[in-house]
């Protein structure tokens, strides 16, 4: 219980902290613009774009809610990128910069004083996806809170994620597949797969399938996320994901 107490204490001090002295996110020649207490953006956009992200990460907000409750750790802060130079930035990928789906988490940004540790989302936006973008962040980061990503089977991170923000959007995957997704539970094996060509979103969409089969069997999305959350905590203790979610 005081170690309840004194994480909750310890939340409110860095939430107060982070009111009064916003972090400087260096990007480019500026830095990340701040809309809302940890919420930025990439300089440059217009007011319209702005009241579109802010619009877009009380959604995502929302939706990541809804299964979890208030996040474990607060939400990590959120940064809105339009341009690739921006994600690469954060740490993206400069071959896949450029995607207008491009979204990730991070352990933290760079500024002049060194490498500053704290969770971190980055989302293409604005674009017309980016509170889905977003949604599928916030999920891994809440799942982050809890146990490290590495910790649980990769199929099981990127299909929770897919699952809960309906993004990637899988109306279009091939639905018949004889490959087993969940042979794909390393972040290794994940990329390497994917680099196999043509093959992104139907990997995405077959592990949003096999997670919603998982949680559909918890009934409403409150008891899914606290089945979610109760994998992530037992994973967290040692104990197997395969138990875990065969029963
Ligand atoms: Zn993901």
């Amino acid at each position: 219980m005081k170690a309840i107490v004194l994480a909750g204490l310890l939340l409110a001090a860095c939430g107060r902290e982070r009111e009064a002295a916003p972090p400087e996110i260096p990007v480019g020649n500026g830095k990340m613009q701040l809309l809302a207490p940890g919420v930025f953006a990439e300089p440059g956009l217009s007011e319209a774009d702005h009241r579109t992200l802010l619009q877009a990460h009380a959604t995502a907000a929302a939706k990541v809610k809804e299964y979890f409750g208030e996040p474990h750790k607060g939400l990590p802060l959120a940064l809105f990128c339009h341009s690739a130079m921006c994600k690469v930035t954060f740490g993206a990928p400069p071959a896949a910069a450029a995607s207008p789906d491009l979204g990730f988490a991070r352990d933290g940004f760079v500024n002049p004083k060194g490498f500053v540790t704290t969770p971190v989302v980055v989302a293409t936006g604005p674009v017309p996806n980016t509170a889905l973008i977003l949604t599928h962040e916030l999920v891994h980061a809440e799942m982050k809170a809890w146990v490290p990503y590495d910790a649980l089977p990769t199929w099981f991170m990127e299909g929770i994620a897919t699952f809960i923000a309906d993004e990637p959007n899988c109306s279009a995957a091939s639905a018949v597949s004889v490959f087993d997704v969940r042979q794909l539970d390393t972040k290794e094996k994940w990329q390497a797969h994917l680099r196999t060509g043509r093959v992104t979103l139907s990997t995405y969409c077959h592990a949003r399938n096999e997670a919603a089969r998982w949680a559909g069997k918890f009934g409403d999305k409150t008891s899914a996320g606290s089945a979610i959350r109760a994998v992530c905590q037992a994973v967290a203790r040692g104990e197997s994901f395969d138990q875990l979610t065969s029963q």
